[in-house]
């Protein structure tokens, strides 16, 4: 007999932030470590049909998946926790499921229908649900609705998990991420707006199966009582989720309160195998380093009013984790704003406090010319480099101003008018910007790569070819590839019609470490397979 497919939808109350994100990511790596094929969904209420025309300090980094879809980070949490490529399927916004009824309402789909908010567009919703799990071949299929419970915006998701749970029961579930405060001047765990989430939950139909319970300490019976009383929940099934200081404790410590046997046992399923020691061992391993790497992250999406956002780059901080736990070291990174650099170069020398500095993607002007002030120091006072994206792009210009004398050397994307752009745009991407055509159409997703022989990278991925994910509009330009090579930039991975360059090095005799990349290996990360840069760029920052 075919089985049913089964479906865990994750609802958050109280606030954002709490780590709806990673709680899915870790139940579904649960899950999977209890032997089943699972796949994770994320929903996000936004009109925007991608997370592609955002800016990051907005809603946080921009995940690519590896067939090119823009989306929310939480779809890189369920890559690196499910180690698992995971398709544009798996992802929609408010603004992709309108976009989709609305082609299908012109193309006369409903048959002549009145089409309604209600029930077409929880329809679609789950429709989507449904294909993504079928393709994926998932036998559980776990579902983030973004947003808070309460809010407009989600209403119609909830709606379609409660469709859900109504054709489907006994194979749906519906959790609620909820948060706990502990205010200062009261000292005590708060219990109360979790219970208002839960009501408001309620309005919408729905009665959550299980609550995961965040807050800064782990939850004390008296509380999970109280949940339960005024949630009417059972008390086991209220998930105590203290704060930690790596999420890689998450499948570990949720497991500690039962979460995999109150979810199986309500789908009616049982552990097919335990696989959790992995993560155990993982947790463990990461709490008893000592020795600390230094990294410096100098980049341009940290502010926000007077609060500092990491989360702009956050599959880059995972990467450089996953690339330091595997070299046995505790990484710690240091921001660093661009514009410090501009507005004071006597703060460059800071620089050398660092075993490392990465340079991450970004857009746009602000701050370019500090990035390449920083890229000039840690070239010329040999301290590991590590450039990604835009990166890239500085890490050239900055080659092509010093060492090839192309002075006024720039990128077209900051300097439109330079008569020197040794980063130029692309021939298909000149065309969308005229007719502004922004949205998702940047060279995105998987392509392939050559390495070159007796390259650096050869020897780091062990490989003659690779395949990365990208986004950019830009590329070095191949007329001054030549002029860059006399003078020692080795161009050690392109595209396999060597049109488009991917990879620059330093060689060993000239630098420690010098390597950029075009494509974003960041998001090919996961705690258990740390990207092969990262590995090295650590191992080489530690040495
Ligand atoms: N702005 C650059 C480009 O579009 C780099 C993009 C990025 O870093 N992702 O080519």
């Amino acid at each position: 007999m075919k089985k049913n497919k089964k479906y865990v939808f994750v609802t958050g109350g109280v606030m954002s932030g709490v780590g709806k994100g990673t709680t899915c990511s870790a139940i579904a790596a649960i899950l999977k470590a209890k032997g089943y094929q699972i796949t994770a969904i994320k929903i996000d209420p936004y009109v925007n049909v991608d997370a592609g025309t955002m800016n990051p300090t907005e809603h946080g980094e921009v995940f690519v998946l590896y067939d090119g879809l823009e989306c929310d980070q939480d779809m890189g949490n369920y890559e690196r926790f499910l180690d698992k490529e995971l398709p544009q399927d798996n992802y929609m916004t408010t603004g992709s499921v309108y976009q989709h009824v609305i082609e299908k309402e012109r193309a006369l789909k409903y048959r002549g229908k009145c089409v309604e908010v209600v029930p077409h567009i929880p329809l679609e919703v789950i429709r989507r649900i449904e294909k993504a799990t079928r393709k994926s071949k998932a036998e559980i299929c776990v579902i983030e609705i973004g947003g808070t419970v309460g809010e407009y915006q989600n209403i119609l998701f909830l709606e379609a998990a409660r469709m859900m749970k109504i054709k489907y029961p006994g194979d749906v579930l519906i959790g609620m991420v909820s948060y706990l405060p502990i205010p200062d001047k009261v000292g005590e765990m708060k219990t109360k707006p979790t219970q208002s989430a839960v009501r408001t939950l309620n309005s919408a139909g729905i009665q959550p199966d299980f609550i995961v319970a965040r807050s800064e300490r782990t939850l004390d019976q008296k509380r999970k009582e109280k949940i339960a009383t005024f949630c009417n929940i059972a008390e086991e099934d209220v998930i105590s989720a203290p704060d930690v200081d790596s999420v890689y404790h998450l499948p570990f410590n949720f497991e500690k309160d039962g979460i995999s046997r109150i979810i199986l046992s309500k789908l009616n399923l049982k552990t097919k195998q335990n696989d959790l020691g992995k993560w155990k061992k993982f947790s463990q391993a990461i709490k008893s380093l000592r020795k600390q790497v230094d990294i410096a992250i100098v980049g341009k999406y940290f502010n926000t009013g007077e609060f500092v956002l990491s989360d702009s780059y956050i599959s880059v901080i995972e990467a450089i984790k996953h690339g330091a736990y595997r070299n046995k070291v505790k990484p710690k990174l240091h921001w660093i704003d661009s514009l410090d650099f501009e507005k004071d170069k006597n703060r460059l020398k800071e620089l050398r406090k660092y075993d490392g500095l990465v340079v991450p993607g970004g857009f746009g002007e602000r701050g370019t010319e500090g990035i390449v002030m920083a890229i000039n120091f840690v070239r010329i006072n040999k301290i590991p480099f590590l450039g990604l994206c835009y990166g890239m792009q500085w890490a050239v210009v900055e080659y092509a101003r010093t060492m090839a004398g192309i002075k006024d050397a720039n990128t077209r994307e900051v300097d439109p008018a330079t008569k020197n752009p040794v980063i130029d745009i692309m021939i298909d991407q000149k065309k969308k910007m005229e007719q502004s055509d922004y949205g998702g159409t940047m060279r995105l997703g998987n392509y392939p790569a050559r390495l070159k022989k007796g390259s650096i990278v050869e020897k780091i991925y062990q490989k003659s070819s690779i395949v990365e994910r990208h986004r950019h509009r830009y590329e070095v330009n191949p007329k001054y590839i030549k002029k860059l090579q006399d003078k020692g930039l080795v161009f050690s991975g392109y595209s396999p019609d060597k049109k488009l360059m991917e990879i620059i090095e330093l060689e060993k005799k000239d630098h420690p470490f010098f390597l950029a990349t075009q494509f974003h290996p960041e998001f090919k990360s996961s705690p258990h397979n740390p990207h092969p840069l990262f590995r090295e760029f650590i191992k080489t920052a530690i040495e």
